[in-house]
């Protein structure tokens, strides 16, 4: 009779979309896996592996059975600039294209690197947007689930937004209601992702490609817990014949300290503890935090806006200011401003990647502003902070409902449409300084509308917390998974 493989003999092969927020919460998982005692094979590239190589190492040095497999990444033959291994460091979206054939061409090497594998893969979990895993899966006949980054909110409302796209449905302008969801979720086209609200740099193809790819993936692991959208996991996992795996937040796998301080990057403010000890100087949940994630950008004006606005709230803030080739103009406009000097009482701004859940995890902060990736809206919720919400692009207008309209612990600045990652300078500035103070001020009220609001934010985290204990639902999630491969392995070798 054959027996089902044990924990120790599986290998699960990971593959992140090469992107600094798509690669954080798959070393979160690989982790995680680790910790259940499965062997991890995580795939990257040089560049991307440099950044990371301290929080692997430490796992590693730690006893955990993760492997790091690195390929060449043919940037030169893609056509890409030297170096530019990851969409956050594309110097222009006309590159988006030769990055994807880049991608592309990294299925060859990974195969040849799986065939030789030891022990030899059982499953592949990769994002999303690396099509050619499904033909490796079939070819290594082992399950192939998916992982994109987002909610099953954010799932659902996809899936019955591409029904209406089909069509025709989808009205040019003025608000509508996505249909056949648990809440009433209102939307207007320009709030909506590439794939319903085209950016000028058009890649349908490569993301039809992409959702053909995802309809042949055996099943799909969420950066979520149950508790924090039940009826849209339930609804979204019979979408998916059940093969729905919930095992968030990742963000919390991260005990050790340095870790936290160096998850997704060094941190460039962690001299002398000094972050800390400003943290420490104030009141709780009196900060604000803002940043507005790894991939977007605002332009100088805009960011003049959100700086004032900031000030002018009263509250003390941490501003990130992000490095690359916009940080010139800005670093001009804050010191020409003198933004700096006059609120160095109670504004710090770091430059380049912030310590980012280290930050939110602190008593001090009272509110987060956030651009609504599902990273950073996980993080806070999972540290039980209200949100004030700024979307800019892809599915973010989407996760800012989630947190305005579900959850309740939003509240929007106002933007009215998405600004498409890389066409930041086509847009006139779409939130005013005022809208952003008055934001603020009422997510940090204290009375009674601002106390239900960041009352209920402390549930929700509390509820996150136990969620990846033992015995909560995104640790059994787990199991499940690590069950159904090691089921599927056995079925196979009946
Ligand atoms: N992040 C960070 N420091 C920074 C900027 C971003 O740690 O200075 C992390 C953040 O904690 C999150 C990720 O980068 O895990 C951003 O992912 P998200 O989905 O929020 O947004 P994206 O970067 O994809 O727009």
């Amino acid at each position: 009779m054959v027996s089902e493989p044990r924990v120790e003999e599986l290998n699960f092969v990971l593959i992140p979309l090469l992107a600094a927020s798509h690669i954080i919460p798959m070393v979160d998982m690989a982790k995680l896996l680790a910790q259940r005692g499965v062997t991890v094979t995580l795939v990257m590239t040089p560049i991307n592996a440099i950044r990371f190589t301290a929080v692997i190492d430490r796992a590693i040095g730690s006893g955990l059975p993760i492997r790091v497999l690195e390929l060449h990444f043919p940037a030169k033959e893609a056509g890409l600039p030297e170096g530019c291994e990851s969409v956050d460091v594309l110097p222009c979206l006309a590159y988006r294209r030769n990055f994807f054939t880049a991608i592309d061409m990294l299925q060859d090497q990974a195969e040849k690197s799986l065939a030789e594998m030891k022990p030899k893969p059982n499953c592949i979990i990769c994002d999303t947007h690396i099509a050619w895993t499904a033909e490796t899966a079939d070819k290594f006949q082992i399950p192939r689930i998916i992982f994109d980054g987002m909610s099953c909110f954010n799932q659902l409302c996809m899936h019955n937004l591409y029904i209406m796209k089909d069509q025709n449905q989808i009205p040019e302008s003025g608000p509508f209601v996505i249909p056949d969801l648990p809440d009433r979720i209102e939307v207007t086209k320009v709030q909506l992702p590439g794939a319903f609200n085209p950016a000028t740099i058009c890649v349908q193809d490569i993301r039809d490609k992409i959702r053909a790819a995802e309809t042949k993936a055996y099943g799909v692991v969420i950066n979520t817990f149950e508790e924090l959208e039940q009826r849209y996991v339930d609804k979204f996992r019979k979408l998916k014949d059940g093969r729905v795996w919930c095992i968030g937040p990742l963000s919390f796998c991260n005990d050790d300290s340095l870790d936290i301080v160096q998850r997704g990057n060094k941190a460039t403010f962690d001299k002398e503890n000094r972050l800390m000890k400003w943290l420490d100087s104030w009141q709780p949940e009196y900060v604000v935090y803002a940043c507005l994630g790894s991939l977007g950008h605002t332009t100088v004006v805009q960011f003049a806006e959100l700086a004032l606005g900031l000030e002018a709230s009263d509250y003390p803030f941490i501003l990130v200011v992000k490095s690359g080739q916009r940080q010139a103009p800005i670093e001009n406009w804050i010191s020409e401003n003198g933004f700096e000097e006059r609120t160095k009482e109670r504004g710090l701004l770091i430059r380049g990647w912030a310590p980012q859940v280290l930050i939110l995890s602190h008593p001090a902060i009272g509110g987060f502003l956030t651009h609504c990736g599902w990273n950073s809206t996980l993080e806070g919720i999972s540290v039980g902070v209200p949100m004030i919400t700024w979307p800019l692009f892809a599915e973010q207008f989407l996760n800012e409902r989630f947190l305005v309209d579900v959850l309740k612990t939003g509240v929007s600045v106002g933007p009215h449409k998405i600004v498409h990652l890389g066409e930041e300078e086509k847009y006139e500035v779409q939130v005013r300084k005022e809208e952003i103070t008055k934001a603020i001020r009422t997510t940090m009220d204290k009375e009674i509308e601002g106390k239900e609001r960041r009352k209920r934010a402390k549930e929700v985290g509390e509820m996150a917390k136990g969620a990846v204990e033992a015995g909560g639902s995104s640790h059994l999630s787990l199991t499940l998974l690590i069950k159904e491969v090691q089921d599927f392995q056995l079925n196979q070798s009946a």
